[in-house]
């Protein structure tokens, strides 16, 4: 382990154009479950299941109930960067990381201080009026009672992408143009089994590709170097 983990030292250390494509693992280090996981969100009891609660036709049809569930699972706003979002900075402040791509959506990048972050899934920090189009922060979503209501009396609507939504087309083309001009492409905590994790990789064209993630996954075959341990363990020593 202390081998690959100085193999991607010297990775980091040549490397100008970083990429880093980080999934649920990255954020589970913060305490922010997992919603795939065992003890994930999905295998918790509710009247629905979360994903029907989480889709577009269920906001719009049950949007008291999408909040209350929503307040009482998505809120991120407790939850404090941990070594990797802060190690990324550091890449990035030296120039040597190009961009963060992300599957999360608890805008700890942003948090932990880094600039360019493509957020696939959108963000809980973000959230507007479906009337006006008004910005409003997260405070103003998680301390709202009921349905969070506009000044205009429009319905707020947080900027995430929901089952049956599809993905915001310029952060999608940002995150296949930056892949495609890395030369270090890191892809962690992500078992690359969601879309479109899987896709995206594969416009990777540069030297090499590093996946960390606790378990296996089916694209370890595709990588120049994998590393099975917890994210926390490999940025701590970069
Ligand atoms: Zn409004």
């Amino acid at each position: 382990m202390e081998d690959k983990i100085e193999i991607l030292k010297k990775l980091v250390a040549e490397s100008n154009n970083i990429v880093f494509f980080g999934g649920a693992g990255v954020s589970t280090e913060s305490g922010i479950p997992d919603f795939r996981s065992k003890d994930g969100l999905y295998n918790q009891k509710y009247d629905y299941p979360p994903e029907e609660i989480l889709s577009h036709t269920f906001f719009w049809n049950n949007t008291e109930a999408f909040y209350k569930f929503y307040k009482d699972k998505m809120n991120c706003l407790k939850y404090e960067p941990n070594i990797t979002h802060k190690k990324l900075v550091e890449l990035e402040e030296k120039g040597k990381l190009k961009a963060v791509i992300t599957q999360n959506i608890d805008g700890l990048h942003q948090k932990a201080g880094s600039k360019i972050v493509f957020e696939l899934h959108g963000s809980v920090l973000r959230n507007y009026c479906v009337e006006c189009n008004k910005f409003y922060n997260a405070d103003y979503i998680f301390n709202s009672n009921g349905v969070p209501k506009c000044s205009c009396g429009g319905i707020i609507k947080p900027d995430v992408v929901l089952y049956e939504e599809g993905l915001n087309h310029e952060t999608l083309n940002n995150s296949v143009k930056s892949i495609s001009e890395a030369d270090l492409l890191i892809v962690a905590g992500t078992s690359l089994t969601v879309y479109p994790a899987s896709g995206l990789i594969n416009y990777f064209k540069g030297e090499n590709l590093v996946l960390i993630n606790r378990d296996k996954t089916d694209y370890d075959y595709k990588a120049d170097l994998v590393i099975n341990e917890s994210l926390g363990n490999v940025f701590n020593k970069i």
